[in-house]
């Protein structure tokens, strides 16, 4: 029998004070930062909706693993205990340790990447596609024209358009594209998920065309419960098992440990290549550290080592899915546009067309998310044209859509915040019609919507 309450399948060991605020502390603060949520102090946020990234809560058992790290400099028992935690699932020959995602991401592109290189992928997270640019080669988004569509009720969303992908392989052949790259899930795509028979399809592409592919990982615990859930024959199977399926498709794989694998920090870089493993073995000695801890404590690896373990376990991804679910479900029937079907790990709030008013150069979902902290105090991340709009020329383009993601931490707030959220995106919907538009006063290029200041356009 299932219950309309979601049970989080935990209960609460250690608690973190929230700090109140008013509207006009918060509008001060908002001012100070120069209308960059990003330069907020976190204090000065209420319900943090920011990022999933590394802000979950760890288990007990993570904590416990913590207490026996150890710190040797090489081949420390805790690196074994990871190296088996991430093989169980990755079975690949290689695995480079590294501090973030974008860790990896740099080393592997510093390899593959170069100027007249070519790397797809469904669709290139912020840093994936930055440091594949700061190579000199060129980003191609991929997805399929359903990806692209806020309100197609497709299943699988994040899937990559293999027509697409075959026209590109076949005018530019393996010379020019070193990796075709799939991102599960599709983060900058709404957190839709990837299926197994485009991954296997991926993989036929790949394979006429003689060119090697890697998952972007980060989510694939999520993206392998939608597998269960929503593809057909897949229902009886064991996550893990999905898991290990999708990771027998790839012959390499980036991951940042701070998503699904329930870390604070880290990431790492595998593949089953020895040639290619030990040139960016080569490149992290030199920038991350030794092959057996990379840019992580040992400690670290220990709580990725447990991470990973409950990543997969069915009570919770059953939890995580349902939460965010519950956000969504709620923000629709408000008539709240949100990206549908609901993602994985956030909520994504359709700015593009609640304040269709303002073009997509005044950033509308810069001027959302203002409004959603000053409103309530919860942070969320525009995900539009201020994320991608500056080409790598200095020109201008709007990005596909103008959103603002609302990612659920893990294992951190409790139906009521969500609630609450649920009623701030309310308050805030019925007045969108006067959000004012912005405008960029200074930027750093790339990766700009970190640092980048605004003023509301009056
Ligand atoms: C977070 C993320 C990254 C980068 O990882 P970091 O640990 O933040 O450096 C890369 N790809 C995707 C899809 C991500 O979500």
């Amino acid at each position: 029998m299932t219950f309309r309450t979601i049970i989080e399948p935990f209960r609460i060991h250690s608690v973190e004070p929230l700090r109140m605020t008013t509207p006009g502390e918060r509008r001060a603060a908002l001012d100070a930062a120069g209308h960059n949520l990003f330069s907020l102090r976190a204090e000065d946020v209420l319900i943090d909706l920011l990022t999933d990234s590394g802000t979950g809560a760890m288990s007990r058992d993570q904590w416990a693993g913590i207490q026996r790290g150890d710190e040797s400099y090489a081949g420390s028992p805790s690196w074994f205990r990871f190296l088996e935690s991430v093989q169980d699932l990755f079975p690949f020959g290689h695995v480079i340790p590294t501090h973030q995602g974008r860790a990896a991401e740099k080393i592997l592109f510093s390899v593959l990447g170069g100027p007249g290189r070519i790397v797809p992928n469904n669709t290139h997270f912020d840093t994936t596609r930055a440091n594949v640019e700061l190579t000199g080669a060129t980003a191609v988004d991929l997805v399929i024209p359903e990806g692209r569509d806020p309100s197609s009720l497709h299943p699988f969303k994040g899937n990559m358009d293999l027509d697409a992908l075959d026209a590109l392989l076949t005018e530019h052949g393996a010379e020019e594209v070193p990796v075709v790259f799939v991102t599960i899930t599709n983060n900058s795509g709404g957190g839709q998920p990837v299926s197994l028979e485009n991954l296997h399809g991926v993989r036929a592409v790949c394979d006429r065309h003689g060119v090697s592919l890697f998952l972007d990982a980060c989510r694939f615990a999520e993206n392998a419960w939608f597998i269960r859930e929503r593809e057909p024959g897949q229902a009886d199977r064991d996550v893990a098992d999905i898991v290990r399926e999708m990771a027998s498709l790839a012959d390499g794989m980036t991951m940042s440990a701070k998503k699904d694998p329930l870390g604070n920090i880290g990431g790492w870089l595998a593949m089953d290549d020895a040639e290619l493993a030990e040139r960016c073995r080569t490149i992290l000695v030199i920038t991350e550290g030794f092959p057996t801890y990379g840019g992580l404590a040992g400690r670290d690896l220990e709580a990725l080592a447990q991470g990973l373990r409950e990543a997969v376990q069915h009570d919770y991804l059953r939890y995580r899915i349902r939460s965010t679910a519950y956000l969504g479900d709620a923000l629709l029937a408000a008539g709240i546009p949100v990206v549908q079907p609901i993602g994985g790990h956030a909520v994504y709030l359709d700015a593009g067309r609640l304040l269709a008013h303002l073009d997509p150069l005044e950033f509308p979902g810069q001027s959302l998310a203002a409004a959603l902290y000053t409103e309530g105090g919860v942070r969320g991340c525009e995900i539009g044209s201020v994320m991608f709009g500056l080409q790598p020329d200095g020109s201008e383009r709007p990005a596909a859509m103008e959103l603002v993601r609302l990612a659920i931490p893990r294992r951190t707030y409790t139906q009521s915040h969500i609630d609450y959220v649920i009623e701030v995106c309310e308050r805030v919907a019925a007045g969108a019609a006067d959000l004012p538009g912005y405008r960029i006063t200074s930027e750093p290029r790339p990766l700009r919507h970190f640092t980048a200041t605004y003023e509301p356009i009056t």
